[in-house]
């Protein structure tokens, strides 16, 4: 089956074809960094904008290079949340809208869910159960997935995401917007030992993380003028490295034992950060898996594949379905002080 997959709940629009059999037949990704980069972040209206200017003919490039019509689609699958919500409708609407011309199917996806299935689209060896660090712009969570549709929780981050941690701290260094790829490649020329930086609730017998300390250390450090950017960069991953394997460690202890550990989301980009992960797994006999670069950060593959997941098993929504700006992937984790979802 082909299913057709569209993103738009940050600040990238994206369009792809993707089979239940694994084959990414055609793809867009449009990103918003020039829209966004003199505000610093992204502004949600020009977001919504963006993604009502762009979809439409991405979708129409998509399935050209394709060269497949709708009637050649089986399902068609929108993100509904969580995310900007302007975008998200965005996309939802030309989803709904094509899935009725088309009388196909619609699967209204949550794009976290994208994130914690997409290292099963590049790896068809990937089984559940596994263990999943997803680190993003807005999440920090450990979850085990047991399979489309059933995620425990382990732990989450009780202030910033680790993406958002990476970004403020680029900010910091003058580094512009998105800052995580740039502060990884300044980091390489860097001294992880050099700068002294916090490692918040290393240590702590609760699983969850804590960045904000972390940023504030990197404003200090940066402030004092005592240290190399590139010094700051590295120390600054380091911390964050440490602390996502201590993290790990207590979550990983409070459950059954798991066959795998996956990362997902865009900070799952950072080479440090898979190399660390990949020592940390193979120390504990678990086998070890991380998506493609590009299927890291947001993209739209990865939603046609968690619809494809999803239509295999003969599930769609109602053409009513709401989008949903909050929407955790485990409705039953407890909440957790000063955290979201
Ligand atoms: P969410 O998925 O939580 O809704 P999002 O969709 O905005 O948030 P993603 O696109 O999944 O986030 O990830 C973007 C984040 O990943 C940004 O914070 C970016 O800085 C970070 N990131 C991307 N590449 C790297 C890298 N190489 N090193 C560190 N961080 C990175
Ligand atoms: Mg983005
Ligand atoms: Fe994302």
């Amino acid at each position: 089956a082909t299913i057709l997959g569209i993103e738009s709940s940050c600040d990238e629009t994206a369009v792809a074809l993707v089979t239940t059999e694994r084959a990414i037949i055609a793809q867009r990704i449009a990103s918003q960094i020039e829209e966004h980069a003199p505000y610093g972040g992204v502004v949600p209206e020009i977001a919504a904008r963006a993604h009502a200017e762009k979809l439409a003919p991405m979708i129409a490039d998509v399935m050209a290079e394709a060269d497949l019509g709708l009637a050649d689609i089986d399902a068609i699958a929108a993100t509904a949340g969580p995310g900007l919500i302007g975008g998200v409708m965005v996309g939802l609407v030309s989803g709904k809208a094509l899935a009725m011309a088309a009388d196909k199917p619609l699967i209204a996806i949550n794009h976290l869910e994208g994130h914690a299935l997409s290292p099963r689209l590049a790896d068809e060896t990937l089984q559940f159960p596994y263990a999943l660090l997803l680190v993003s712009g807005g999440h920090c969570q450990i979850l085990q997935v047991d399979g489309v549709g059933q995620y425990r929780r382990l732990a989450t981050t009780i202030d910033d995401a680790l993406g958002e941690a990476f970004d403020k701290s680029a900010k910091i260094l003058g580094l512009g917007y998105p800052g995580g790829p740039a502060l990884e490649k300044l980091a390489l020329s860097g001294d992880a030992k050099a700068v002294p930086l916090p490692r918040p609730l290393l240590g702590s017998k609760e699983p969850h993380f804590s960045f904000a300390g972390l940023k504030s250390a990197v404003v200090r450090a940066k402030d004092s003028g005592n240290y190399a950017d590139a010094d700051i960069a590295a120390s600054f991953q380091q911390a964050a490295i440490d602390c996502l394997l201590d993290r790990l460690t207590v979550s990983l202890g409070n459950t059954a034992p798991l066959p795998a550990l996956v990362v997902a989301g865009g900070v799952a980009a950072n080479t440090a950060i898979r190399t660390a992960l990949e020592g940390f797994a193979s120390a504990r006999d678990m086998r070890f898996t991380a998506p493609p670069m590009a299927l890291c950060t947001d993209n739209a593959a990865m939603i046609a594949w968690a619809g494809a997941e999803r239509f295999g098993s003969g599930q769609s929504d109602p053409l009513d379905v709401s989008a949903r700006p909050r929407w955790p992937l485990d409705p039953d984790a407890e909440p957790v002080r000063g955290a979201g979802a």
